[in-house]
């Protein structure tokens, strides 16, 4: 009753109206702590410029429609298969659209594709991994070695703890590229190959050579081989850009791909695509379940139902041009910060395709008014920090950031 109150009067006063100034209105919750907390997001978010978030993303009007309907009130649950079935209370359709229309940018083919929308980059991973391992396993009868670089999202080695797989850890370039030749020399000739591309590696922002690595695997064709990419928060922006070959698998092959949807595409809450062949889904374990009357390929029974259809709904009111106007200005401001950085001769690195700038450390109180990411590296003279150029960095941001670094 109060709730419904308090959202008329909102709707009233026009809170909820979709201009982007009306993200500073405050309403109160009649709880303090939700109402502090609620302030704190607002403060700092401007300033988040160390983890790949969008903060720049509108949902308002998904919102509007969402809660006008009372669908809040409702639960939509995707448990299911979105090629095999489309149960009510469900938006299993909407979740499967959501992937035929994003396949094309990945080079999949309507009719050699399957995929779900995950629950996080790592949960497309999970299933990057885990259908890889059943793919070679049918095909071979024996377990793969999973090889993944040093430098890539720490989420792949742990899921490999996770599904207690046997995994080598190969050494990358001081750019964070996979090294071919240490690949080459730790590869098992005897056991199939899951091999995993990491497509932004955490901290440099570097993306694994495909190309050179896959020629490795080329001489020595006694190796079934399986590639999954780590595209989390790259895949999001490189297809609306001249990089865009990175990640169609018509240019360079493999055969998963796992992509952040609350990173580059701005969905406030974590979920993800999962993108695979029919192929790779034809030669999974099958898991049929008599009382949800499905096949089950997919690792949780019960999937969020709301995410598919925001992705949905920002495919229809941002789309492609205005995803492809957000990415090239993303890579402006990235060559932005990095000809600020250099003009005030701070030392900093970034890999050609990325949004990601890293640089000498700044001190403490700079590292935490950024919200910056830290590591360490003795190659580039110890103690480093990063930028990740999303939506919101701009340049009045950078030039403030800059500032306080000449003062530092
Ligand atoms: C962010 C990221 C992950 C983890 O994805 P979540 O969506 O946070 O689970 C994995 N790999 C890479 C390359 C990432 O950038």
């Amino acid at each position: 009753m109060k709730h419904n109150l308090l959202a008329s009067i909102a709707i009233c006063i026009g809170i909820f109206s979709t201009s982007s100034a009306q993200s500073s209105e405050f309403v109160s919750s009649g709880f303090p702590q939700l109402d502090e907390w609620v302030k704190s997001c607002k403060v700092e978010r401007p300033n988040a410029l160390g983890y790949p978030g969008n903060y720049a993303s509108r949902l308002d009007g998904f919102y509007q429609w969402y809660t006008a309907n009372n669908m809040q009130n409702i639960l939509i649950n995707n448990a299911g298969d979105p090629f095999a079935q489309s149960g009510a209370l469900s938006s299993l359709t909407f979740e499967r659209e959501v992937i035929e229309r994003f396949a094309p940018l990945y080079g999949f083919e309507q009719d050699n594709l399957w995929g779900i929308v995950t629950m996080s980059g790592t949960d497309g991973n999970n299933h990057g991994i885990y259908f890889g391992v059943n793919y070679l396993k049918k095909k071979t009868g024996k377990m793969p070695v999973v090889y993944v670089s040093d430098e890539a999202h720490y989420s792949n080695y742990r899921l490999c703890d996770v599904q207690n797989l046997d995994v080598q850890l190969i050494k990358s370039d001081e750019m964070g590229r996979m090294i071919a030749d240490s690949l080459e020399a730790a590869l098992d000739t005897t056991r199939p190959c899951l091999i995993i591309y990491a497509m932004g590696s955490t901290f440099k922002g570097a993306i694994d050579n495909q190309q050179e690595l896959n020629a490795v695997l080329a001489r020595h064709p006694e190796i079934e081989v399986y590639r999954h990419v780590d595209a989390a928060l790259f895949g999001g922006y490189l297809p609306f850009t001249q990089y865009r070959y990175l990640v169609n698998r018509q240019q360079i092959e493999y055969e998963s791909i796992s992509i952040s949807g609350h990173k580059f595409f701005g969905i406030d809450s974590p979920c993800g695509l999962f993108l695979t062949t029919r192929e790779v889904y034809d030669n999974q374990a099958s898991f049929d379940i008599a009382y949800l009357n499905a096949n089950m390929r997919m690792i949780s029974c019960s999937r969020s139902g709301v995410e598919p259809l925001k992705f949905w709904w920002l495919l229809n009111t941002v789309g492609i041009e205005g995803w492809s106007e957000q990415a090239s200005a993303m890579m402006e401001n990235t060559a932005y910060l990095v000809n600020e950085l250099r003009r005030i001769g701070w030392p900093c690195w970034n890999n050609e395709y990325s949004n990601t700038v890293f640089f000498r450390r700044p001190s403490p109180e700079i590292v935490s008014k950024y919200n910056l990411a830290n590591s360490y590296d003795d190659r580039f003279g110890g103690p480093l920090s990063h930028i990740v150029v999303m939506q919101h960095v701009r340049k009045d941001i950078i030039d403030q950031f800059v500032k306080d670094l000449q003062g530092n």
